[in-house]
């Protein structure tokens, strides 16, 4: 009989620690994804000094990457006007980057900000697609979306990253009118858009 209670109690101290040990994992998973050192580690194939490009866990279209600041902001609005201009200067680079690293032209850049417009990620974060399939964008999230493999990740890194230094080394490979030389925000004022 003792033996019996020894292992009921045996089985709710295993539970007990299983049920601590699952709740620190989901309460560290549910910590902004972006501010996770281990997700930057991984996936930021650019740093800029208040904006990073990283990849995305499972693009929906090749060359399906992420703009975001580096600082946690939750929504675009509460960005600072240096902020702003940082996330715009990385998707030029970005931009540029992905043109050379993957042939495409045509892009898409999505940003939502709150649940009702399908934001997951309570960070900033603009999705730049490549548009050489706009179909497969338009299913941005979507559940069947297959994760990139370690190795892919990798690759895709060191390429993205590579094509950024080439271009800030040089704008010889660049397309026609296009400057790697992103301009201050000062001058882009006084340019007539
Ligand atoms: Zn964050």
């Amino acid at each position: 009989m003792k033996k019996i209670f020894v292992l009921v109690f045996a089985f709710i101290g295993l539970g007990v620690m299983v049920m601590q040990f699952d709740f620190q994992r989901f309460a560290k998973r549910s910590a902004c994804a972006f501010c996770d050192t281990e997700v930057l580690e991984r996936q930021v194939f650019y740093q800029g000094d208040q904006a990073l490009g990283l990849l995305t866990y499972k693009p929906a279209v090749p060359g399906h990457v992420l703009i975001i600041p580096k600082r946690h902001v939750e929504r675009f609005e509460d960005l600072t006007q240096e902020e702003v201009a940082a996330l715009g200067q990385v998707i030029k680079k970005v931009d540029l980057a992905v043109r050379k690293t993957f042939g495409t032209s045509d892009y898409v850049l999505i940003q939502k900000n709150g649940r009702e417009a399908g934001q997951t990620v309570p960070h900033v974060h603009f999705h730049y697609l490549p548009a050489q399939n706009f179909l497969a964008a338009k299913f941005l999230i979507s559940p069947w979306l297959k994760p990139l493999e370690k190795e892919e990740l990798t690759l895709l890194k060191e390429g993205l990253s590579e094509a950024i230094s080439e271009s800030d080394a040089t704008d010889a490979n660049l397309p026609l009118g296009f400057s790697s030389d992103l301009e201050p925000v000062s001058d882009l004022k006084a340019t007539a858009f």
